[in-house]
């Protein structure tokens, strides 16, 4: 048994039910949910798709519930349908039961399935990994990865809910998400994001031109694959990072932190694609993780409060506001505003009225 084959037969798994859903979609003009298909797939194990059933049923619910849930966010405007995704494609594994750790290494009770007598045996493997870390608490869950590098990971998740609370600063923050400045401070503070996919454009090329001249499935080709695979990893820590870096130094220096709701849809709209490669989405939840674990309150103001047009001087709507007006002078007060120092402070103030609804 290697990890692969699990996670190859799990990508099976979401393709099967991903196809039912569709199918379900197209004759009921509805979503079936995870409460019909998981009833379905104890059918499935007991009749046609006994060569599953050696995955822990845990972890088979999960890939159900992930389509469940990206349906879900697909209908508050959070993101984009579920996919059916290549073998290699699908990249990780939740654990529930069936598994223990001890001293670096991780256990799991798998059955096997033979495939000549059709039955499944009895299977419990050891794998090594290494440690980077203690973990505090109880553990919840553990989670298989494996990256586009071809690595596996191996996440242990615990219901550890101590808090370091930082000292409180009497400090307030409103900040403003943007396309040129990365984040806005009422303060009048803005801080750029280092864009790291930028940086690496050039060996971003380097690496592309490399795959192509390979000739497609050759030994060489691959590497050249796993060589650009690595370089995206690279991207995408960097980047997170600096998230995390950014979030430890907000909850630092203020009580409370006040932004907008997302609307990525609405963002997308606005500014096409680059949305996702600024990864506002990641960023809040990484500040929502942090305030939560160093007592910090964080309030978001509902989409539908006005932040961009009021003058923050006076109260004046300015309905003439375009995109492109990164100044612009309240026409009742003659107050010269910044576009987006102009918004951050009316969302600092919208979270502080009690009449505004914030989550
Ligand atoms: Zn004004």
């Amino acid at each position: 048994m290697r990890l692969g084959n699990l996670l190859d037969d799990l990508a099976d798994v979401h393709n099967h039910f991903l196809a039912l859903e569709k199918r379900y979609y197209r004759i009921y003009g509805k979503y079936a949910g995870r409460y019909r298909l998981q009833p379905h797939l104890t059918k499935l194990l007991q009749r046609t798709h006994k060569h599953w059933a050696w995955i822990p049923r845990d972890t088979l619910d999960e890939a159900i519930i992930r389509i469940h849930i990206t349906y879900e966010r697909f209908f508050e405007g959070l993101g984009g349908l579920p996919k059916f995704k290549r073998k290699d494609r699908y990249r990780s594994a939740k654990f529930k039961t069936g598994y223990k750790l001890d001293n670096g290494r991780a256990r799991l009770s798998l059955k096997a399935w033979n495939a000549s007598t059709q039955r499944l045996t009895f299977n419990k493997r050891w794998f090594s990994f290494h440690q980077h870390r203690d973990w505090n608490g109880e553990v919840r869950y553990i989670q298989i990865l494996r990256d586009a590098v071809g690595t596996y990971w191996l996440y242990i998740v615990t219901d550890d809910a101590t808090t370091e609370p930082y000292l409180a600063t009497g400090e307030s923050v409103g900040i403003d998400f943007g396309m040129d400045t990365y984040l806005t401070l009422n303060t009048g503070e803005k801080i750029q994001h280092p864009q790291p996919l930028k940086a690496s454009l050039k060996q971003l090329r380097i690496l592309n031109k490399a795959v192509s001249r390979k000739v497609k499935g050759s030994n060489n080709y691959w590497r050249a694959v796993r060589e650009l695979a690595r370089l995206y990893r690279k991207i995408t820590n960097q980047r997170k990072d600096w998230h995390w870096k950014l979030a430890t130094d907000l909850c630092r220096r203020f009580d409370l932190i006040a932004t907008e709701t997302l609307n990525l849809a609405g963002m997308k709209r606005l500014w096409g694609r680059k949305v996702s490669d600024l990864a506002f989405y990641q960023f809040v939840e990484i500040l929502k993780y942090k305030c939560q674990k160093h007592k910090r309150e964080l309030r978001q103001v509902g989409q539908w409060t006005a932040t961009t047009k009021p003058c923050s001087d006076c109260g004046f709507h300015n309905q003439n506001l375009t995109l492109s007006d990164k100044q612009w002078t309240c026409p009742e007060c003659g107050s010269h505003h910044d576009r987006d120092i102009n918004a951050a402070i009316n969302i600092l103030r919208a979270a502080c009225d009690p009449s505004v609804e914030t989550i």
